[in-house]
């Protein structure tokens, strides 16, 4: 039989480069040929050969709700009917606005744009415009989209490659970015004392999942929250992959449960708010948010934000999610994922550790749970290649590379879990 991936993949390398519009999808890391994806229903995709795969990327975080959800559909078909851009503003921007704000309490006002890179471009830009400040903190293995000042040793699809920068970012570009250790207070404390007074923001991701799914520890994110207040720097959260994903008021009502008053001074959202269209945000206090263009100097804009079509995708989505007991479901079906692939794992005698919160999770091929990046690099990529090839020629779809995060949707069922499980069986056996 042809293999319609391949010839897909041939054809494509010809007009796109390396054949896929984000460097992650070539399977670059895990070697092999990318599946391309002829539709989505639920907990599955299709490949070009026939081939169904439960799916566990969701398009990397936004389908919360599996693929497909009728009621989304019939929103988005409604709204696409009604018409697909207007260059003018439309009630669904403030349905959604209040809707994102009523969810997340750290907001007073919020902005929309079109990705997680526009929102994190624009915070970073707005924390410098109201500070007045010219430096940002950032961590070693935190994504936040591909804007310049970001892409300093920054993990995902460029951990890939083995470059610690892009080329094409002259380094004075990032010269006012600090990279940092995640999860290491001593450095964290020596950079406030070293830079305090220029420091804008501290940006991070409080659950990171770009170096897998590391968490912040609760220590390390009480510092963050001292030394920006002490210093009068903004914490910015880039919630674009745990926002309405880890939990309902994302990752801050996490850290808010285990910290008392806990809040982040700024947030960048995408992916979930979204439900699979092009939208994203960010948001604060209204002071903040008050220096954006047409009010401030903070100069902001897109000709999509705000999009009638997305914003209708993503209000039905984020209307579903809110249903009682949504959470609890998906963070106990992710549960049962992850802690059967601990169990069979065990069975087979792997080194195996793995984490989740709410619909999004890890799993590494080691015997603890790393801290920081450099701890998730040293898993055995190897291994880990050959568990994934495993899984997939089994009809089971992980991210292909090490360092990316899992997700469950509502559409994953019971069965779902077990087929994964039975699967994972025969290949860590092989391993
Ligand atoms: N921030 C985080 C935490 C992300 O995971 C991503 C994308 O994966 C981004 C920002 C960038 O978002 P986008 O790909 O929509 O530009």
């Amino acid at each position: 039989m042809t293999d319609r991936n391949q010839t897909l993949f041939d054809r494509a390398k010809t007009v796109i480069p390396g054949g896929v519009n984000s460097p992650v999808r070539a399977f670059k890391a895990v070697g092999g040929t990318p599946r391309f994806i002829t539709r989505a229903q639920g907990a599955y995709f299709w490949d070009a050969n026939g081939q169904r795969y439960i799916d566990y990327i969701g398009s990397w975080g936004p389908m919360i709700l599996g693929h497909g959800h009728p009621a989304v559909l019939d929103a988005v078909q409604a709204a696409a009917r009604e018409g697909f851009s207007f260059g003018a503003p439309t009630e669904r921007e403030i349905e959604l606005a209040e809707t994102i704000i009523g969810l997340l309490p750290s907001l007073e006002m919020v902005r929309l744009v079109s990705s997680g890179t526009e929102a994190g471009m624009s915070a970073i830009r707005l924390a410098r415009g109201a500070t007045g400040r010219p430096k940002i903190i950032k961590f070693e293995g935190c994504y936040h989209g591909h804007a310049d000042a970001l892409l300093v040793k920054a993990g995902s699809g460029l951990a890939t490659f083995g470059h610690p920068t892009s080329a094409g970012v002259p380094p004075e570009v990032v010269q006012h970015t600090l990279v940092l250790e995640y999860n290491n207070i001593e450095q964290l404390e020596a950079a406030f004392a070293e830079h305090g007074s220029q420091i804008a923001a501290l940006m991070i991701e409080p659950i990171a999942g770009n170096m897998n799914f590391v968490r912040a520890s609760v220590l390390f994110m009480r510092r963050c929250r001292e030394l920006c207040t002490q210093h009068g720097a903004l914490l910015v959260f880039d919630e674009v992959m745990t926002g309405f994903r880890v939990a309902l008021g994302g990752a801050q009502s996490v850290y808010a449960r285990l910290i008392p008053g806990f809040a982040p001074d700024m947030t960048v959202m995408g992916k979930v708010i979204g439900g699979g269209m092009p939208l994203a945000a960010f948001g604060g206090k209204r002071a903040v948010m008050e220096q954006l263009a047409p009010l401030g100097p903070v100069y902001q804009a897109g000709t999509l934000s705000g999009n009638p079509v997305a914003t209708a995708c993503g209000l039905a989505t984020l209307r579903l999610i809110r249903e009682p007991g949504f959470f609890e479901a998906l963070s106990a079906r992710t549960r049962a994922l992850v802690e059967g692939l601990k169990a069979e794992a065990d069975r087979a005698g792997v080194p195996f550790s793995v984490d989740s919160e709410g619909g999004m999770f890890g799993f590494f091929l080691l015997p603890t749970l790393p801290q920081n990046y450099a701890q998730v690099m040293a898993s055995d990529a190897a291994r880990f290649n050959r568990f994934f090839h495993g899984m997939l020629e089994r009809g089971v779809y992980f991210a292909p590379a090490l360092y990316e995060a899992g997700f469950v949707s509502a559409a994953h069922s019971d069965a779902d879990i077990d087929a994964t499980l039975a699967a994972a069986r025969e290949v860590f056996a092989t391993l």
